[in-house]
């Protein structure tokens, strides 16, 4: 019967869904994980190259403050041996402007050194975001991963079966109901006291009777689903027994 097929294939298919998802999910946590990690090793990177550059910069002041202090030592031996006042005053007023550059160079360079405490703190805190993200990952991934694998079998388990049901559905059909599926995600919904259990609008009788006849493949005229009648809800006893879900398939860890 075609309606059991159909039945048996969306059961498959939700699962497959459903497992997909899941597998999804684990992948994206592992992702973001590895992408966290991947990032804090980028901004580690960064604050080193910052940090050399400031200690570069600061090597070049500190160079200028030494060519400076040799300077005003010249002047200095010149300023002892000046034959007269001008030229006394002229050495003196060169050796206060060098003096006073290097108490600014010398502010510069503890800017610099501020500057420079500060990647180290924040380098810190970011390496041990690092540690703790690296550890997580080292810990989570390998259980993750294995999870996925799991979960990838199953789904392969899920649509081996698929194949065995969907051989029994003509290939018209199975069109039609992945059609239904890919737009309204549930192709194939029962019937309960005339309403449809897709979109929850009313059949007409003469649709209902010939959806409990159960001869033809009959559509929701609102959603366009595919219809069953639901036996079980209108206390008639079915005839086939159900179908043992854990049996059906067997996936191992
Ligand atoms: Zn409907």
């Amino acid at each position: 019967m075609d309606i059991e097929h159909l039945k048996q294939l969306q059961e498959v298919d939700i699962e497959i869904t459903t497992v997909s998802q899941e597998k999804f999910a684990l992948e994206e946590t592992l992702k973001k994980d590895e992408d966290g990690y991947r990032s804090a090793e980028q901004a580690i990177a960064e604050f080193n190259k910052n940090y050399e550059q400031l200690d570069a910069d600061k090597r070049a002041k500190e160079a200028e403050i030494q060519q400076t202090n040799e300077m005003i030592k010249r002047w200095d031996t010149r300023l002892k041996e000046a034959k007269s006042g001008r030229e006394y005053q002229a050495f003196m007023r060169e050796i206060n402007g060098a003096k006073k550059d290097i108490g600014e160079i010398e502010n510069a360079v503890l800017k610099i050194m501020e500057d420079m405490e500060k990647i180290d703190k924040d380098r810190d805190q970011q390496k041990q975001q690092l540690d703790e993200i690296g550890k997580r990952l080292q810990q989570m991934s390998a259980q993750s991963k294995e999870k996925i694998s799991f979960l990838a079998k199953q789904i392969e388990g899920f649509e081996t079966e698929r194949g065995r049901i969907a051989k029994n559905v003509s290939s018209g059909l199975l069109g039609m109901y992945e059609q239904i599926r890919k737009q309204r995600n549930v192709a194939i919904v029962a019937v309960k006291k005339s309403v449809c259990q897709g979109c929850y609008m009313n059949i007409p009788p003469q649709l209902y009777n010939e959806v409990m006849m159960n001869s033809r493949i009959i559509h929701c005229p609102h959603c366009q689903r595919i219809l069953y009648y639901d036996a079980e809800d209108h206390g008639v006893v079915e005839r086939k027994p159900k179908r043992n879900k854990k049996s059906r398939i067997d996936v191992e860890l």
